[in-house]
């Protein structure tokens, strides 16, 4: 007959009384009594830090996974997952051993999910053994979990309701005189012919069912409450009751759609900007009278103390040739000029897939926040199998784009690391692209402005000086 048994440790550190022995033990046994299990024996590890210490140092449980191992034994009772260990691959080297021989595993602690089996379960259990290294950020999450819960139940977690709600223990409600003030508020809005913000608020300030309140159609309108939809954001999330909460409706979907529609349009816009010319070389150009650095307007730079003043795009244009020029005339003498120019390229070009790989990384990231949101609702509310596995799911793909971004970063990078020479002589010939300008740009240290003409000064690397000697 295969045996139950309890394993119970405690470690040096932090522990404190929650995670003593005795409370290990009596909850491990209270589970058994509960299921009518016998417990066969107890393994007590007693006082000693899973994390320090490796797998295999802690001596009841080699034993226990050694019994495990010759199967003896059916299940074992733990108050919690950080109880078997303090890192995920520990976790799941034991949860495998525990696996391959039919063991079944149980939490003896109220809130511990529990064990997750199937298509979800290593990774579900990943997240779980994972939560144990943070246990601060688990109470932080707690909290706003117990928000969110609110939430989800149909109730207001915290905040003033809009105008006309009223909230009684996080229960909302609205009267037929207040739904009536902002049925109106959306009449008008719909109806509005002019063109302004404030003929509009005008009109809702004169209107005879409104004059007594102050109120103006931006603070009142934009609100999904009116479509009976409750939404609230906690640390930047947005969460929302997944129903419609009838009693608290004012208007319909398409009242409601129509009146933001109109507050968009009416809404103040910026003053769209003027094809503006960017100086490109705005702080690298000097006065050579006072070697100051010349101003950048809007078409001129101009020396502060008024020495001299040149047209911005036609001396850009100028530098920017001359460095070209410079460009041919170093590139066949050294082929460290090749190599930078193929990492600049590589840089460049691989820069909006890196961006890309940046954003999938975060996504999945959030992908696992969630998971783990959800397995604390779990916990109080049941398993949601569907919207967990949606979740895992989502998640697998993420790690899959982000495999193939990885890829494509890697052919971009070594296509621009294999660039021929003769590549790299079109790409100049191409003349002035995306690519080409912004690397001329990079060889220039200075500009000095004459009035007979300017003095472009090369960083070192681009001198050619250096490069001239070695030819010599
Ligand atoms: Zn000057």
């Amino acid at each position: 007959m295969k045996k139950t048994v309890i394993y119970i440790r405690q470690s040096l550190e932090k522990d404190k009384q929650k995670y003593s022995l005795e409370v290990q033990k009596s909850t491990c046994l209270t589970t058994a009594k509960r299921n009518n299990w016998m417990v066969d024996s107890i393994y007590n590890e007693g006082f000693l830090s899973a994390r320090k210490t490796p797998l295999y140092d802690r001596p009841w449980l080699k034993r226990l996974l050694e019994d495990v191992k010759a199967g003896m034994i059916a299940r074992i009772i733990v108050y919690k997952r950080d109880r078997l260990a303090r890192n995920v691959e520990q976790y799941l080297e034991i949860i495998q051993i525990l696996q391959d021989h039919q063991v079944q595993l149980c939490f003896s602690a109220d809130n511990e999910p529990p064990l997750f089996h199937g298509p979800v379960g290593e990774l579900v259990e990943t997240l779980l053994a994972g939560l144990a290294q943070h246990e601060a950020e688990n109470i932080v999450k707690r909290l706003i979990t117990s928000r969110k819960d609110l939430v989800l139940k149909g109730k207001r977690a915290g905040g003033k309701p809009p105008f006309g709600y009223q909230v009684n223990k996080g229960d909302l409600s609205i009267d037929e005189e207040h739904k009536a003030i902002i049925r109106r508020i959306y009449q008008i809005v719909i109806d509005f012919k002019g063109f302004t913000l404030k003929d509009l608020n005008n009109e809702i300030k004169n209107d005879p069912l409104l004059c007594e309140y102050d109120l103006n159609a931006k603070s009142v309108i934009p609100r999904e409450l009116h479509i009976g939809r409750l939404v609230q954001n906690f640390e930047g999330e947005r969460y929302e009751y997944p129903g419609v909460l009838e009693d608290l409706k004012v208007v319909n979907e398409e009242e409601w759609t129509e009146a933001n529609r109109k507050l968009t349009v009416l809404l103040p816009k910026y003053k769209e900007k003027r094809e503006k010319y960017n100086a490109l070389l705005k702080g690298r150009v000097h006065c050579w009278k006072c070697t100051e650095r010349v101003k950048a307007g809007t078409s001129l730079y101009s020396c502060p103390k008024k020495h001299i003043k040149v047209d911005m795009k036609s001396m850009d244009d100028e530098v920017i040739s001359a460095a070209l020029i410079q460009l041919e005339k170093i590139l066949v003498l050294d082929k460290e000029i090749q190599t930078n120019i193929r990492n600049f390229l590589s840089e460049k070009h691989s820069r909006p897939e890196r961006r890309n790989l940046s954003d999938l990384e975060s996504a999945v990231e959030k992908t696992k926040k969630d998971i783990k949101d959800l397995l604390s609702i779990c916990v109080s509310h049941g398993v949601r199998e569907k919207e967990l596995s949606d979740l895992v799911y989502s998640y697998k793909e993420q790690i899959g784009r982000i495999n193939r971004s990885k890829r494509k970063l890697f052919l971009i990078e070594e296509k621009m690391n294999m660039l021929k020479f003769d590549e790299i002589v079109n790409w100049i010939k191409e003349g002035k692209s995306e690519t080409l300008t912004p690397f001329l740009l990079k060889m220039i240290k200075s500009v000095i402005l004459q009035p007979d003409g300017i003095d472009v000064i090369y960083s070192e690397f681009f001198k050619g000086e250096v490069l001239l000697e070695k030819y010599k």
